[in-house]
């Protein structure tokens, strides 16, 4: 059942906002099937040209007064503000959604296009990842010239077309912004959609949401072992898939350094005074000073727990392999197996080619990193400047803990997973990965590229009342 809503505070600001109105706006948004791929050539890119139209008629004033420009298929919106000293700020979204997994369409309570809005949620693919925010920093946008508030300070909306597949839109986009030599202030994109118990970090009973600031980089080496196979009754040297094991074996036990990273210790430092739970309540005593004295023994109580050692080592996970035998009696070909790594910031995708090249030496076993998707960890963004305390003060007016009407935490953080926001990190040192638009629990367990994805009309207004905030706090 949807409860996210106990959370929120404020509901009534903005009270002349039409909430019919917005959640039949992102209703028909999410009925148009911008969806990815799997190539470039096989995505239909009339969908893109049929959502921008949907923007234009839903929000005049925000296409009539921004310049708009198109990079490849991606869209780009500037509303000039009247003060040239204060350097822009910029929203960002995605306008692709994912695919619906290949023989679930029918699982879907309402159809995956449908758009449908019912008097909770409105339903469809993109719900939460990510056609709400697309729509929310517009509908914010559209609301704020609506009241003919004066933008001081220049708004640039950037919405790019690929995030799910190669995220090219939004490279061009950030490559285009670095040749004009513009510099912004701060940067949001899409979080994680959900409010967290922060028990896991020691702090139970208390909620946060994090404010992600850096990703981490992402890996894909494949292994190659070449033979001729042959009977197995005389498997002379080793077999291709005794070869590949070992050098599987030898990766996977390679101890990658474990650290309490900086963007860890700021999480910590944030939720040190509500952290109880030992041993982690004594080692964070007394602030950033006690964490950065006790980093090591942090990082190590870190790194044996599920859900937190990702975030202090680079991780590997040999995922494929491939070219098995049939037969038990019959020696297998050519095998290859692929391995995926999540790098911790310091350590690059070369570093991980250099280090699997190191462990199988001496195997005959080709090393070969996958290019498509690899990425070195993104730069970290700032937490002690302008854009993410305004950020914090928007957000804490929103979202509060039920218990104590205190507001929740706004814990930085990383992300394993890559968005479009590392693509602008040269031309801005404040990219927040922040959702205002939250999902319930069981929404987050399915999935957000699960099936029946839907946001309740409640959380959907309340993030369209951040950005509205937010603009209202900071452009003007
Ligand atoms: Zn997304």
């Amino acid at each position: 059942m949807a409860q996210v809503w106990k959370f929120f505070s404020h509901e009534d600001d903005y009270s002349d906002m039409s909430e019919e109105g917005a959640c039949a706006r992102l209703g028909r948004a999410l009925s148009i099937k911008t969806v990815d791929g799997p190539t470039r050539d096989t995505t239909d890119w009339s969908t893109f040209d049929e959502l921008e139209a949907h923007l234009r008629a839903s929000f005049p004033l925000t296409f009539g007064r921004a310049a708009v420009e198109h990079v490849d298929h991606s869209l780009m919106l500037t509303i000039s503000g009247e003060d040239p000293s204060l350097l822009p700020a910029l929203f960002i979204a995605h306008m692709d959604v994912v695919p619906v997994v290949e023989g679930t369409e029918d699982d879907w309570e309402h159809d995956a296009f449908s758009g449908h809005v019912d008097d909770t949620y409105v339903w469809g693919r993109g719900a939460l990842d990510m056609t709400d925010q697309l729509m929310g920093e517009l509908e914010a946008t559209e609301y704020a010239l609506a009241h003919d508030w004066r933008f001081r300070r220049t708004l640039m909306l950037c919405f790019g077309q690929d995030e799910e597949m190669a995220q090219s839109g939004a490279r061009a986009m950030g490559r285009l912004l670095e040749e004009r030599g513009l510099r912004f202030e701060y940067l949001v994109d899409e979080g994680d959609y959900n409010i967290v118990d922060t028990g896991i970090y020691g702090a139970p009973g208390r909620f946060g949401m994090r404010v992600n600031l850096c990703e981490k980089g992402y890996a894909d080496v494949r292994l190659t072992v070449r033979s001729a196979g042959g009977h197995s009754s005389n498997p002379f040297g080793g077999t291709s898939l005794a070869t590949l094991s070992e050098a599987i074996a030898r990766i996977s036990r390679r101890e990658w350094p474990v650290e309490l990273i900086d963007i860890n210790r700021r999480m910590l430092e944030c939720l040190a005074p509500t952290i109880t739970a030992e041993p982690l309540a004594s080692l964070v005593r007394g602030g950033r000073a006690a964490i950065d004295a006790n980093a090591d023994a942090i990082a190590r109580e870190f790194a044996s727990r599920r859900e937190l050692y990702p975030f202090v080592t680079t991780t590997c996970a040999p995922t494929m392999i491939e070219g098995g035998s049939q037969q038990a009696n019959v020696m297998p070909q050519d095998m290859s197996a692929t391995i995926n790594f999540r790098l911790l910031p310091g350590v690059t995708t070369a570093d991980v080619l250099r280090a699997v090249s190191e462990d199988v030496a001496g195997l005959p076993v080709e090393v070969e990193l996958l290019n498509d998707a690899a990425n070195d960890p993104s730069a970290t963004s700032r937490s002690d400047g302008y854009g993410f305390r305004k950020l914090v003060d928007v957000a804490s007016r929103y979202f509060v803990d039920p218990q104590t009407d205190e507001p929740l935490a706004l814990i930085p953080a990383i992300v394993s997973g890559a968005t479009d926001a590392s693509m602008y990190e040269r031309v801005c040192d404040t990219c927040m990965r922040f959702s205002a638009f939250v999902a319930d629990a069981d929404e987050v367990a399915r999935g957000v590229h699960g099936t029946d994805e839907r946001i309740t009309r409640r959380a959907y207004l309340q993030g369209i009342r951040f950005f509205i905030r937010l603009i209202q706090e900071t452009m003007l």
